[in-house]
């Protein structure tokens, strides 16, 4: 039984979470100028944790700010089995939100034209993104919200640079493909396991992942499971990993397309900020307080 020492704690706790929460994504709104006075902002609800939480929090944040902003959920019914149809219209009435449910059969596609055995995340996401632009165009939406966050960005980096042989992560802003809409990352600074605490304590009705039968990107599981265990045995170092993505140094990396290492002359004066060579490299430690909610 929960005593009221308990419930008054964890109150408490979603307090704090609530604010942590709302704070990181107003703040990588503003940061980026994501959301703009008169937006109509299509949310991509999947039914997960984080689009779940994406939209849970927008909809806070709209009764908030001092811009004025719309809201409509989009959610994408692919037909996979046993997709429960009846559960997100059910739920995104109960709270008055705006929505479309969009039913495309691109599981079927997958299922033809990938070989058994095969991947098939490739070609179902690009066949949901047509599907979500095509939408986005009808609704006359300004932004397409998608719910990555901090760590999904994180683990993107690491992908592209132990197999892609870039230095790239996921932009918390960009523009498509088709040069013709803005996608957002409103939870770009939220952690996942915040978010995994917020889902849990809103009970929104999740939908679980795996009902297409497809196993994830392995890749994509061990450098998750990489930066969980980092972030288990050596605290603060994602955090600080996350800020670096934030103050790059060109001149300190080697590509001659951003920094002119060609036309590198000496100057001659003395640059209070300028490099030294030879000696070993100083590490400011700037590892951040860690917050922890979980
Ligand atoms: S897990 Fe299934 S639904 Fe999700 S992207 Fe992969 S194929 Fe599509």
């Amino acid at each position: 039984m929960t005593t009221y020492k308990q419930a008054h704690k964890a109150e408490f706790e979603a307090n704090k979470l609530a604010k942590f929460l709302f704070r990181m994504v107003g703040k990588a709104i503003a940061d980026f100028n994501m959301i703009e006075d008169g937006d109509r902002v299509m949310v991509a609800l999947s039914g997960g944790k984080d689009s779940h939480s994406l939209l849970d929090i927008l909809l806070t944040l709209k009764e908030r700010a001092p811009i004025d902003f719309e809201v409509i959920a989009v959610n994408l019914d692919q037909k996979q089995p046993g997709f429960p149809a009846e559960v997100l219209p059910v739920y995104l009435e109960s709270r008055g939100v705006p929505f479309r449910i969009v039913e495309e059969d691109t599981y079927s596609i997958v299922k033809r034209v990938v070989p058994e055995g095969k991947t098939t995340c490739g070609l179902c996401s690009r066949l949901r993104r047509g599907v979500l632009y095509r939408v986005a165009t009808e609704l006359g939406a300004t932004k397409i919200a998608l719910g990555h966050h901090r760590d999904d960005i994180l683990a993107t980096l690491f992908l592209n640079m132990f197999f892609g042989g870039k230095l790239k992560a996921m932009p918390p802003k960009l523009v498509t493909d088709d040069g013709r809409h803005i996608v957002i990352r409103p939870l770009a600074y939220c952690p996942e396991k915040d978010l995994a605490a917020w889902a849990k304590h809103r009970a929104f009705p999740i939908i679980p992942c795996n009902l297409c039968g497809s196993q994830p990107n392995l890749q994509r599981q061990q450098i998750a499971e990489m930066l969980r265990d980092w972030d288990k045995r050596f605290p603060g170092r994602i955090e600080t990993m996350f800020r670096a993505l934030s103050a790059v140094v060109p001149s300190h990396l080697m590509d001659t397309k951003l920094y002119d290492f060609a036309g590198l002359r000496p100057s001659g004066q003395p640059e209070p900020d300028g490099d030294t060579a030879f000696d070993e490299e100083a590490v400011e430690d700037v590892s951040p307080q860690v917050v922890r909610f979980t």
